[in-house]
């Protein structure tokens, strides 16, 4: 996703806060960046970066449990063995569907009001079994289709295939065994017998950089396409802030300690409930020592020698081209 750089209107708010809008695309609220501007120790203002929103939806999405019956679209989501059904009118997928799984000739073993984006209700479904065969229709999986589908439209499918995997996961009562009912008012399941209420579930992990003067440390699991690096990232304990998982992670994963850690960005990770939630930090002190359960190698890049890198829609590369321009300003 880009991010627009091209910012041609400021506002004062009342707050002493400055407000610098993305007038690439005429309405982008999106990409809206916040100011603040506050006086340093030397008596100057400096301008500090409240809040980016690159991943967030260029159109807003409108979270409901019933449709209101004024939409004139409906797009399905619809899910078999945790795979998307997409169009292949040509060489790439569409993920929109406008007709319901009952239109196609489907049973789905659940299905599911999300809201309104734009003009369209969305629905989910999910389909018990194996992915049956639809013409020009075929189920492809949902991780394979980042950045091969328009972001927004990605995102809504991320949101639905999440709801399918909540519900197949919380059939039943955790505490004593019951059918779980769907709340009408909310989006919640809830135990007839004993109360308990379940919501959808949601992993925070941290991500972050970490910058040690004209170098960004960079790490590889062996997972990853041959000669690719990313940043670190873990998932945040209970009872932890996000800047002591952000420590911990760094330690446990590389030996280094960290500090200056500042919030950039978030982005939803369906895969399968993340929130990442994305940071810059400085090295602090340490040698780096790996751990070999999670990573095979972990180095220090500087601008001219980066390896292979993420996705150009990821967090994690977001956070290497902060870096990268941070160093292109320093005329490295
Ligand atoms: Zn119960």
């Amino acid at each position: 996703m880009a991010i627009h750089q091209q910012v041609i209107k400021c506002f004062f708010l009342r707050n002493q806060s400055l407000e610098l809008f993305c007038h690439e695309k005429p309405g982008c609220d999106s990409h809206r960046t916040d100011f603040r501007l506050v006086e340093s120790d030397t008596g100057q203002l400096q301008r500090i970066r409240l809040m980016i929103s690159p991943f967030a939806l260029k159109t807003p999405f409108v979270s409901g449990v019933q449709a209101d019956g004024t939409a004139t679209d409906s797009w399905w989501f619809i899910f078999a063995k945790g795979m998307l059904l997409v169009h292949l009118p040509g060489q790439e997928p569409v993920a929109i569907c406008t007709r319901s799984p009952e239109q196609l000739g489907l049973q789905p073993i659940f299905s599911k009001y999300l809201g309104r984006y734009a003009s369209a209700d969305c629905f989910v479904a999910d389909l018990e079994g194996e992915a049956p065969v639809l013409g020009d229709m075929e189920f492809r999986d949902l991780r394979g289709l980042f950045g091969a589908l328009d972001d927004d439209i990605f995102c809504l499918a991320g949101r639905a295939i999440q709801i399918v995997h909540w519900h197949r996961d919380h059939r039943f009562c955790g505490k004593c065994g019951t059918a779980m009912i769907d709340r009408r008012s909310e989006l919640a399941r809830k135990c007839p017998n004993c109360n308990f209420i379940s919501y959808p579930r949601l992993s925070p992990a941290v991500i972050m950089s970490i910058v040690r003067d004209d170098h960004i440390l960079l790490a590889r699991a062996p997972r990853f396409p041959a000669g690719m690096y990313s940043t670190l990232a873990g998932f945040v304990e209970p009872g932890e802030t996000l800047e002591e998982a952000v420590c911990r992670e760094v330690f446990e994963e590389v030996a280094l300690r960290v500090d200056k850690i500042r919030y950039v960005a978030s982005q939803p990770w369906p895969f399968p409930h993340s929130l990442m939630i994305g940071f810059t930090s400085t090295y602090k002190s340490g040698e780096i020592s790996i751990d070999h359960k999670e990573l095979e190698d972990a180095r220090w890049f500087s601008l001219s020698e980066l390896p292979v890198l993420p996705s150009k829609i990821s967090i994690s590369r977001l956070l290497i081209e902060n870096f990268i321009s941070a160093e292109a300003k320093r005329g490295v």
